[in-house]
């Protein structure tokens, strides 16, 4: 894995930020953290990242992405024949806008307004979206910032199958036994 590392900065304030994938997140007082472009090797495709956080200490997604992203990456390819050559063809790199959030924020359902909540008291580690009218072409994942090292991994694994599976295989569904299966990765 190369990573090419286009920009790179600590804390840009708020006020110098762009790049949130919800108009209506500008609002935070978040951090970005940087932007970074990654090529999967096999997938034949580079993706853009862009990381926010709310707070500053924390597991941050960016220090595993990579090795994540890879690793599930392979995991799904091992299970249906996806990217170049394959009969679903190459695969779409749609933008990422990571966040790690407060698990308060996580459950507000005024600031996920896009989420499709279904129990009244759901509980959630990380969610997954690329269809908010909000983020054209841009794919989102949102995890919580208090999970333990090894639970943060996992739930990345299960949301970034969701990113491959929605690039990859694009039959409008979500992958969710995919994703599910990632998790075991990091068990
Ligand atoms: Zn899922």
């Amino acid at each position: 894995m190369l990573p090419v590392i286009i920009w790179f900065s600590l804390f840009i304030p708020q006020s110098y930020a762009s790049g949130h994938a919800f108009h209506r997140w500008e609002l935070y007082a978040w951090h970005r953290l940087a932007s970074e472009q990654y090529i999967i090797e096999g997938a034949g495709i580079t993706i853009d990242v862009t990381y926010y956080t709310e707070r500053m200490d924390g597991p941050y997604s960016r220090s595993h992405f990579e090795e994540v992203a890879q690793t599930t990456y392979d995991h799904l390819s091992s299970q249906i024949s996806i990217g170049p050559g394959s009969a679903l063809g190459p695969c779409f790199e749609w933008r990422l806008v990571v966040y790690d959030v407060s698990q308060e924020f996580l459950h507000s359902r005024s600031a996920l307004y896009w989420y499709p909540w279904t129990a009244t008291r759901q509980r959630l580690y990380g969610v997954y979206d690329s269809l908010s009218a909000d983020s054209p072409n841009t794919a989102v994942i949102v995890l919580r910032s208090d999970l333990s090292a090894g639970i943060h991994r996992q739930t990345l694994a299960h949301e970034l199958t969701h990113y491959w599976y929605d690039m990859c295989v694009s039959d409008r569904s979500a992958g969710e036994s995919y994703a599910q299966s990632a998790e075991e990765l990091y068990d």
